[in-house]
């Protein structure tokens, strides 16, 4: 019989009644360090104080207002999304596949109203993940995503990553809308692109006028030591899809763009029910005040060198179960030896939640808040659970 809960997850034997900083709890007692923080969503670990009360406070004067009317939590995140970045507008969402969606409409409607409705194909990389909507999974391509759910949307044009011939050629065809592409890849491993292809990805849109679509739903948000990945490399996006880390927990996302790249997203031409609401928005700006501030991200730096510098002398440590340490800020991952849903397994054993990805590698996502000292925690349990796969 099929179970009451459509079962697309391989779920976990673990069950959390309560969330503290960096750590999870079962009903027991049992805390468990959560190094992968809802994937990279609760940016400021569980339950912190500042979230806590701008949902209460919030939730105790409006829930819902539709987008009919003015919504001040809204114009206020906008306000400090923009003053923030590069993008002068901004239309919320409550996922990163929702992000998605819209940034894929919006590029279209840029050429459509530009008088060059041809140009639609939005060109993709191998490994990418912009979620499970129609357009998400036909925008990654990948059989494990598409297989069974045809016909996909067209529009699509997938590249292998690195392939600079390839690239070349498909941004110089005249029916190119836009590139779209993760700064750090994270489902399909923890692929970071360099700064330099990131600045090379830029000079190509701009010499073939095409659009740069970032998709920063895991990478953003103060993961790899700045507000915004794209950032490191000194360039700026035409249009970018965040979520995950902006809500802290509470569903919330976002899609980002210059008043050009906006120009077609004219009245009734897209919407949300939810989207913006006001208990979502009151929690991204309680957010964004602590994230935005430097001493937070000069902490996210310290605490990611110090976790990189430990991760390190692990992977020395034990080389038939780690091989390699990947990603950036703290968006990292450890390529494996053993199956890394062993190695997650492994981890849960020594009361640590990892969280696997493509490629055979276990993620570190955790909370940006982490402390010197559950790095140290964090190194112990990983230690305990690599020695526990090297037993015969
Ligand atoms: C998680 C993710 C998405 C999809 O976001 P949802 O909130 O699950 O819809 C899209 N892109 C990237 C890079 C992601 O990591």
């Amino acid at each position: 019989m099929i179970p009451s809960i459509l079962p697309t997850y391989n779920r976990a034997p673990l069950e959390f009644v309560k969330g503290e900083g960096s750590w999870l709890i079962e009903a027991d007692g049992r805390r468990f360090l959560d190094l992968g923080a809802g994937i990279a969503v609760n940016a400021l670990g569980h339950a912190h104080p500042a979230l806590v009360q701008a949902l209460t406070q919030q939730a105790q004067n409006l829930w819902h207002v539709s987008n009919l009317y003015r919504i001040p939590q809204q114009q206020a995140l906008a306000d400090r999304l923009v003053e923030a970045s590069f993008a002068d507008t901004v239309f919320f969402t409550n996922s990163g596949t929702e992000s998605c969606e819209l940034a894929v409409k919006m590029a279209r409607k840029y050429w459509f109203e530009k008088d060059q409705p041809e140009r639609v194909n939005i060109i993709t990389f191998e490994g990418a993940f912009h979620g499970r909507s129609s357009a998400g999974i036909a925008a990654a391509g990948s059989e494990k995503m598409t297989k069974g759910f045809g016909p996909l949307l067209p529009g699509f044009v997938h590249l292998a990553w690195g392939d600079h011939d390839a690239l070349a050629q498909a941004a110089a065809r005249p029916d190119v809308a836009a590139i779209l592409i993760e700064p750090v890849q994270g489902e399909g491993g923890i692929r970071p692109l360099p700064d330099q292809c990131l600045k090379g990805l830029r000079d190509l849109c701009d010499s073939h006028g095409i659009l740069l679509i970032l998709d920063e739903v895991q990478c953003g948000i103060g993961r790899t030591g700045k507000l915004f990945a794209h950032e490191w490399a000194g360039i700026e996006p035409d249009i970018m899809m965040i979520a995950k880390g902006i809500g802290g927990g509470f569903p919330l996302g976002a899609v980002l763009a210059s008043e050009t790249a906006a120009a077609g997203m004219t009245a009734g031409t897209h919407g949300s029910t939810y989207g913006g609401n006001p208990l979502a928005c009151a929690v991204g700006c309680a957010l964004l005040d602590q994230v935005t501030n430097p001493a937070f991200l000069a902490h996210v730096n310290r605490i990611a060198g110090l976790l990189q510098q430990k991760l390190a002398g692990l992977i020395a440590k034990h080389p038939d179960v780690f091989t390699e340490l990947r990603g950036t800020g703290l968006m990292l991952g450890l390529k494996c030896k053993p199956a890394n849903t062993d190695v997650v397994a492994a981890g849960y054993d020594a009361q640590l939640i990892t969280v696997p990805a493509a490629d055979n590698v276990i993620r570190l996502l955790p909370p940006l808040t982490l402390s010197e000292d559950e790095v140290d925690q964090a190194i112990a349990r990983l230690d305990q659970a690599a020695t526990a796969l090297s037993q015969p």
